[in-house]
């Protein structure tokens, strides 16, 4: 051999440049919610001896007047101490745990899911990512609501399905924008996402709305992904509608949890469910897909699915009506204070879900240069943090999550106020 030197070269690795160019693909187009959060606590102001207040999660599991009922925890520890679920599940959940999902899902249908029509995930997360994964084809596209839920652009992102968005207008109290949707869809459309009760908006969408929606959905072909993680959770004056309620006139995926209404984000239990009477998802091959990456992916402890009949079944009605009645004071909190906070609005009052969009009148504030730029120096200022708009779609708004103890939101509201007045620009007189 001529040259030894040769054989010391170090490993080159030969896809980088396809792999890093489809990597900065994905942080170019998003910054998750966990980034943006962390990137913000990175400003916390260690000196301040108030409280940190936390309005940029969903996730009110730690304050004490939204732990779950007993009835689920006493159902998880029945499981575990049964032995019977100690062992793996089957790819789509363990039987009971489908039968279970299947028929509390029927109760608002006009028809009966049955165990097939039920997978069961690990969270809704985890059911987004399976069916973004399952639906990327080269040269498919998706239709995405803005603001949105931005874990359907990452995984989109990664499984290099395009995505089109169309918008939530405030106007309309963030309805879709239906003759977006129609100029936006083309032959490789293959589903549009509603999100109902809305995340981010706190919007909650009328019959007479979703019914146009699924109409629209049928005339062009393509099939709804609703993600309904926030069923139920509604305290205006519109009740909850499910997708699935317009099964005969366009198929649906439904994404639902336990982690919003049971308040246990972290036992990460949710599931699919195919809303579709007619057997028209049969002849796609969209289901056969979904199945082949079930058949892959990771499945949620199966003691936790386990305990899955008894909480649906057993959940006493009072204690929904508790952390309605709890999440319905922090709505008002948030909506009547807002009024009286210069240089932000907050166009619709919530009547679902957990969260709502603030607009930021930018012309009004001193030194603050969009919506990152409001929120780093809020944290600093103020030790309270909320979302930039930015990561949910929207620029120069910020989504404020309202589900805490409501002494705790009043607090934050009241430093929000102090800092926009700190901030609004000085009128001369
Ligand atoms: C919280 C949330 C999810 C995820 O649900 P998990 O069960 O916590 O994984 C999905 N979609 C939306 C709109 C959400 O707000």
């Amino acid at each position: 051999m001529e040259n030894g030197a040769q054989q010391t070269q170090p490993w080159v690795f030969r896809g980088t440049q396809k792999f890093s160019a489809n990597q900065s693909n994905v942080s170019e187009q998003t910054i998750t919610i966990r980034e943006a959060q962390e990137e913000l606590m990175k400003n916390l102001n260690q000196n301040d001896e108030r409280p940190f207040i936390h309005l940029a999660h969903g996730d009110p599991s730690a304050y004490p007047c939204f732990r779950t009922t007993p009835l689920a925890e006493d159902a998880i520890v029945d499981a575990v101490r049964s032995a019977q679920f100690n062992g793996y599940p089957p790819a789509a959940g363990i039987l009971p745990a489908r039968r279970a999902i299947a028929e509390y899902v029927s109760r608002d249908l006009p028809y009966k899911l049955s165990e097939d029509d039920v997978y069961v995930t690990v969270g809704g997360n985890q059911a987004i990512e399976i069916i973004i994964t399952a639906l990327a084809r080269h040269g498919a596209n998706i239709l995405l609501p803005r603001p949105g839920y931005p874990l359907y652009e990452a995984h989109a992102a990664f499984s290099q399905l395009e995505v089109r968005h169309f918008d939530l207008i405030p106007e309309k109290g963030w309805e879709v924008d239906l003759d977006a949707v129609e100029a936006l869809a083309d032959e490789n459309t293959v589903a549009i996402v509603i999100i109902n009760p809305g995340n981010p908006c706190g919007n909650v969408f009328s019959y007479q709305h979703l019914k146009k929606i699924a109409e629209m959905a049928q005339k062009l072909g393509i099939f709804v992904i609703a993600d309904e993680v926030y069923s139920h959770l509604v305290f205006g004056n519109k009740l909850f509608v499910p997708m699935g309620e317009f099964g005969s006139i366009v198929p649906a995926l439904t994404i639902g949890s336990i982690s919003k209404r049971w308040i246990v984000p972290g036992w990460r239990l949710g599931w699919i469910a195919t809303n579709d009477p007619c057997g028209l998802l049969k002849k796609t091959g969209i289901l056969e897909s979904i199945r082949n990456y079930v058949n892959l992916s990771s499945d949620p402890a199966t003691f936790i699915q386990g305990a899955i009949p008894k909480i649906l079944e057993n959940t006493k009605e009072d204690f929904f009506s508790h952390i309605l009645h709890t999440i319905k004071e922090d709505a008002d909190i948030c909506h009547s204070k807002i009024k009286e906070i210069p240089c932000i609005a907050c166009p619709n009052k919530p009547e679902g879900a957990m969260s709502v969009m603030v607009k930021l009148n930018l012309s009004l504030l001193e030194g603050i240069n969009d919506d990152m730029d409001f929120c780093v120096k809020l944290v600093k200022e103020e030790s309270v943090i909320v979302l930039p708009g930015t990561t949910v779609g929207m620029k120069n708004w910020v989504r404020l999550s309202f589900a805490i103890e409501p002494v705790n939101l009043a607090e934050g509201l009241d430093r929000i106020k102090s800092f926009c007045e700190r901030h609004a620009k000085k009128l001369l007189h």
